[in-house]
């Protein structure tokens, strides 16, 4: 079988760089090597930088209306190609497909935001803030701005960040995860044939060199970063130290709490598909059910059934509901926690590492697949409650109260997302209030906010002031200048040595 090349995307062209690096990338669903992805030296990095420099003074000074054209353009070109990306998701990453359609909808989404930038961008005006003087403010670009995306997201984790980053002026690098490069070199192709010019979207393909390579280049203004927390941790205190902006969205371990007075049918439909679709492997997946009060054993006995009969099959499959884990040392990080849930007393209900092979589908038999775990009786000592796992892993904790489930998740040192089911009206006004999580859900399990809403965690979920896209997205890759202006007739005659106020 041969397999692909996949190169960068600087200044407009696929380049093979010069490290002469390269690491295989598989389709978690067969186990087969499909691609050798190169991996960016210091040197392609810099030649990327040199490219997105050199774009960057001609596309700042295009009007904000000719870069939203590109924009909706692009928009135009994404619509007719939704199915292209999604399938080129599903053969890096192993999500069944119309859960990768559902991403590249998503990702959609912030495009169609970012056409609006000439709106977004209109800066604030004061007439006479003294007798014949005005200020006002506006946003301008920053320069070269780079994105550094995870494996679990590779087109619309990317689309969070470039068409803001690019509709507000500034010019992008792109590197993406090396596990499932392709989607970013068919996103460059469509913004090339939507008229973006040469330099103002690159792709480096890389790991930790060229993620560091981009940290420590002066030329690069800021980096929005989404992975895991230990390297979000490390690349804000590196991204800083060097005075760049910097935005890293980490981890998570997602609470969805089940009230008593919960419709259960409509609880466990969301338990199910927010723990199990996408194999776990998303940052709003929700990974620990907390169960209060006498609804427990009911959940977790339907839940239990539920979890057993997951279609886990080739996500290319039309029934499929889950597909495979992205990669043999994720699946046995994952199986390691399994054990560790075991030994350390939980009890584990449905043990996703029985599962059979043979309903996965035609020549998955070597590929990374298990089905869905559940434990109930898990405490928060346990490395089970505490840690990310980052599969199809749920974990149950029992609470007797309202206020119990909310001191736990409020204990917890993650704060991505969070979920409430409940028929009560005060119940859900009190647990958004007082719930330490950055995106709250009310009988909604995987609470993303819209393109306009922007998207962040607390606490070690996120480090840096803004969250990703919506207005604070604008903000982030623009800085603010103002102005005041006065003309001669206005100008009283002679020094002024007090400091000026508005006369
Ligand atoms: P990861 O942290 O391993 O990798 C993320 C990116 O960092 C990749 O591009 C990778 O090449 C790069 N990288 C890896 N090691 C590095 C190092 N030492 N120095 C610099 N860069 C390095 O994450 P992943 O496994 O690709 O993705 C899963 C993680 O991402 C999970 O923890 C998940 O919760 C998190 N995530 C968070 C969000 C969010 O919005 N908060 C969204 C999606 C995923």
């Amino acid at each position: 079988m041969s397999t692909a090349s996949i190169q960068h995307y600087i200044n407009g062209q696929m380049s093979a760089g010069e490290s002469g690096q390269h690491q295989a990338v598989t389709n978690p669903a067969t186990g087969q090597v499909t691609g050798q992805v190169a991996l960016a030296s210091q040197a392609d990095v810099a030649t990327a930088v040199a490219a997105a420099q050199a774009a960057f003074p001609a596309w700042a000074d295009t009007p904000p209306i000719r870069r939203a054209r590109v924009m909706f353009k692009f928009l135009q070109l994404l619509n007719e190609h939704q199915d292209d990306l999604a399938r080129a998701i599903t053969l890096e990453h192993g999500k069944v497909l119309s859960d990768a359609q559902g991403e590249v909808a998503r990702g959609i989404d912030i495009v169609e935001f970012a056409c609006g930038i000439p709106q977004l961008l209109k800066g604030d005006y004061t007439e006479q803030v003294g007798t014949g003087i005005d200020n006002w403010t506006m946003r301008q670009p920053l320069g070269v701005v780079a994105g550094v995306t995870p494996f679990n997201f590779p087109v619309m984790v990317p689309m969070w960040m470039f068409p803001l980053a690019i509709a507000t002026g500034n010019t992008f690098i792109l590197k993406p995860s090396p596990l499932d490069p392709s989607p970013s070199l068919l996103i460059a192709d469509l913004l090339k044939q939507a008229g973006l010019p040469d330099g103002v979207f690159n792709v480096v393909q890389g790991d930790k060199d060229s993620v560091e390579a981009l940290l420590d280049h002066p030329d690069v203004k800021a980096l929005s970063f989404v992975g895991s927390t230990p390297i979000a941790n490390l690349i804000y205190e590196r991204g800083a130290r060097h005075g760049k902006r910097i935005q890293a969205l980490g981890g998570a371990k997602n609470h969805m709490v089940v009230m008593p007075d919960a419709n259960l049918d409509k609880a466990v439909d969301a338990l199910i598909g927010a723990a199990y679709g996408s194999a776990g492997e998303r940052c709003m997946a929700i990974s620990v059910a907390v169960l209060v009060g006498d609804v427990a054993d009911t959940v977790v006995s339907r839940v239990a059934e539920r979890a057993r009969a997951l279609k886990v099959k080739n996500g290319l499959e039309q029934d499929a509901e889950m597909g495979p884990i992205v990669t043999a040392q994720a699946h046995q990080r994952i199986t390691g926690y399994i054990e560790k849930g075991v030994s350390e007393g939980a009890e584990l209900v449905v043990d996703g590492r029985d599962f059979d092979t043979s309903s996965t589908g035609k020549e998955c038999s070597e590929g990374f697949w298990m089905g869905g775990s559940l434990f109930d009786h898990v405490t928060p000592e346990m490395t089970i409650y505490q840690e990310e796992i980052f599969g199809p892993v749920l974990v149950c904790v029992r609470v007797p109260d309202v206020a119990t489930a909310i001191q736990l998740i409020n204990d917890h040192e993650f704060g991505n997302g969070v979920s409430c089911f409940t028929e009560s009206g005060s119940v859900a006004r009190e647990f958004g209030r007082r719930i330490q999580v950055g995106m709250v859900g009310i009988n909604v399990p995987i609470p993303v906010p819209m393109a306009w809403h922007g998207f962040g965690g607390w606490k070690r979920s996120l480090f840096g002031d803004t969250h990703a896209y919506g207005e604070e997205g604008v903000r982030f890759y623009t800085k603010q200048k103002s102005i005041m202006q006065r003309w001669s007739d206005s100008i009283a005659a002679g020094s002024e040595f007090a400091m000026p106020t508005h006369k």
